[in-house]
């Protein structure tokens, strides 16, 4: 059994390979969401440590080990960060447990995983291919090289902190850039953690930094400063704009990972057990508290009733406790703001006039330590246009939906602004196949839900973001392509006869 200890660890800044205090010597508390005690005291960064972060990182890019390291180089050390993680996978995700309260079986899964992304990015490092296009002119060749950018600031939210982080820093690394990493507030200590792991895996100082503070103080600094290049986003939709905006003072490079309202749709040829538990794992895993939620369930009416009846017979066993027991099905919300968010949408689901068929409110009790828990909630009855089918809750809240045909189907997981994810449930194989043609979402599960790999591009349309990470993709979103002619004849032509038209 896991025992908590009482005492609270103090944090330091990662800059230059030097662990330091903040400049301003001032730190902020993380809570532990299932004891609702103060668990360990972060730096609050100024804008004279993002400046350092920066310039290290700038420094280290541009002269110096790193700079110098053939690409081949770069992937052996991936390899060994990668192996180091995995020695070290159950503290990182005992960190990551105390800082979000998600279940610790759900993060030592992704702590055990988390070395492929550094094995595969390890082996692309040295695959990274230019190209010689054909001659298209007499005597001049032209070939295309791929150059790493610069210095990138990779800002994550708390979530999946690590995971989330990961899928920035081991294209970004692979690629030859360096990074600044700003976790989210609620979740720096397993990032900090990892710095070390860098340090001794042997990235030299400045190649990797992590800064720790609030969104809108320090991520803002960072966004801003002149020298970072390219601008790695995962989190909400109001931070996200807000980097968008800032960016575009400069063109900085961005990606944007951002929220959703992914629909989860059951027909009624499905195999309805599977998709009862996928309908499940898609809202109720880590408390909702995820972007690809399976938050609009919509079923096929001729099933809706009995499907109901199942889903809410199984989601009712589920048991809420502590993340740290494995026999806990569902912990607590992660900050006090997300829990009211959610009690407030349960409100306001309820005078949109949906049905409460299961839950509906703040989840008290022996064994619930000092969270702050919410009872897993459905809602039948809910129509599109209302608020909880539109707004991302980011709870343990579903949204029950009818339809009658697989158009009326696609035309309500369509109507979303947002465009992350889908599922869809059937035996029916001409609709397995063509049905994620019509879907406007990034990724789309058939007879499965909630699955990522490294090899899989992922990311969103719409307001669900910019860009891809993961799989090959997402290394060339961390290079330029550079366009070089070659002259190998002698006697340039006059200036002033071109042979060909030329442009700009
Ligand atoms: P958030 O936007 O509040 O914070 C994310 C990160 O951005 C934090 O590190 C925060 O400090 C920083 N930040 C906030 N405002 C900023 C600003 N103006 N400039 C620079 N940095 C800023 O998000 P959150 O509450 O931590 O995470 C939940 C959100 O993240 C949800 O909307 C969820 O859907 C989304 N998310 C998306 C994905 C994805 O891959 N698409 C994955 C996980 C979470």
């Amino acid at each position: 059994m896991y025992q908590r200890s009482d005492s609270i660890e103090t944090l330091a800044l990662h800059i230059d390979g030097q662990h330091r205090p903040a400049s301003g010597g001032s730190y902020f508390d993380s809570i532990d969401p299932y004891s609702g005690k103060v668990w360990t005291r972060v730096p609050s960064a100024t804008a004279e440590d993002v400046d350092d972060a920066v310039r290290a990182a700038h420094h280290a890019f541009s002269s110096g080990p790193w700079a110098e390291m053939t690409p081949t180089q770069r992937g052996r050390l991936l390899y060994r960060l990668g192996d180091l993680v995995a020695a070290h996978a159950e503290k990182l995700g005992e960190l990551e447990v105390r800082d979000n309260g998600k279940l610790l079986a759900e993060m030592l899964g992704q702590m055990r995983y988390l070395p492929e992304w550094f094995y595969y990015y390890g082996g692309l490092a040295d695959k990274i291919e230019g190209s010689v296009t054909p001659a298209e002119r007499p005597g001049m060749m032209h070939y295309v090289r791929y150059e790493p950018i610069g210095v990138v600031a990779a800002i994550s939210p708390w979530n999946s902190p690590l995971v989330l982080t990961v899928w920035k820093l081991a294209p970004a690394l692979a690629a030859g850039n360096t990074v600044v990493v700003k976790p989210s507030e609620y979740s720096s200590a397993s990032m900090l953690y990892l710095a070390q792991l860098f340090e001794q895996a042997g990235f030299p100082p400045g190649v990797v930094n992590v800064i720790t503070g609030i969104g809108k103080e320090v991520g803002e600094a960072l966004v801003n400063h002149p020298l970072v290049e390219r601008i790695a986003f995962t989190g909400g939709e109001a931070g996200g704009r807000a980097v968008y905006l800032a960016a575009a003072k400069s063109f900085k490079r961005v990606s944007l990972e951002l929220g959703g309202k992914s629909p989860n749709i059951v027909f009624e040829d499905a195999n309805l057990d599977d998709a009862v538990k996928g309908a499940v794992a898609g809202i109720f895993a880590a408390a909702g508290q995820t972007c690809m939620a399976g938050s609009r369930l919509l079923v096929q009416e001729s099933i809706h009733d009995a499907f109901v009846e199942k889903l809410v017979a199984f989601a009712g066993t589920a048991r809420l406790g502590d993340p740290m027991q494995s026999d806990t099905d569902i912990g607590p919300i992660a900050t006090p703001q997300q829990f009211e968010k959610i009690l407030n949408y349960i409100e306001i689901a309820k005078n949109e006039g949906a049905t409460c068929v299961l839950g509906g409110e703040r989840a008290t009790g022996p064994g619930l330590g000092g969270g702050l828990f919410v009872q897993p909630t459905v809602f039948t009855g809910v129509n599109n246009r209302m608020r909880i089918a539109q707004e991302e809750v980011f709870g343990p809240l579903l949204s029950v939906i009818k339809f009658e045909n697989e158009d009326e189907a696609v035309q309500i997981a369509n109507d979303t602004l947002y465009g992350l994810a889908a599922g869809i449930w059937t035996q029916n194989l001409a609709r397995a196949i063509n049905l994620p043609t019509r879907l406007k979402a990034g990724t789309v599960w058939v007879n499965a839900y909630r699955v990522v790999s490294y090899l899989a591009p992922f990311g969103g349309v719409k307001n669900s973001g910019i860009g891809r990470e993961n799989g090959k993709e997402a290394i060339r979103e961390y290079l330029e392509a550079k366009s070089v002619f070659l002259n190998t004849m002698q006697g340039v032509p006059s200036p002033f006869v071109m042979r060909l038209p030329s442009v700009g």
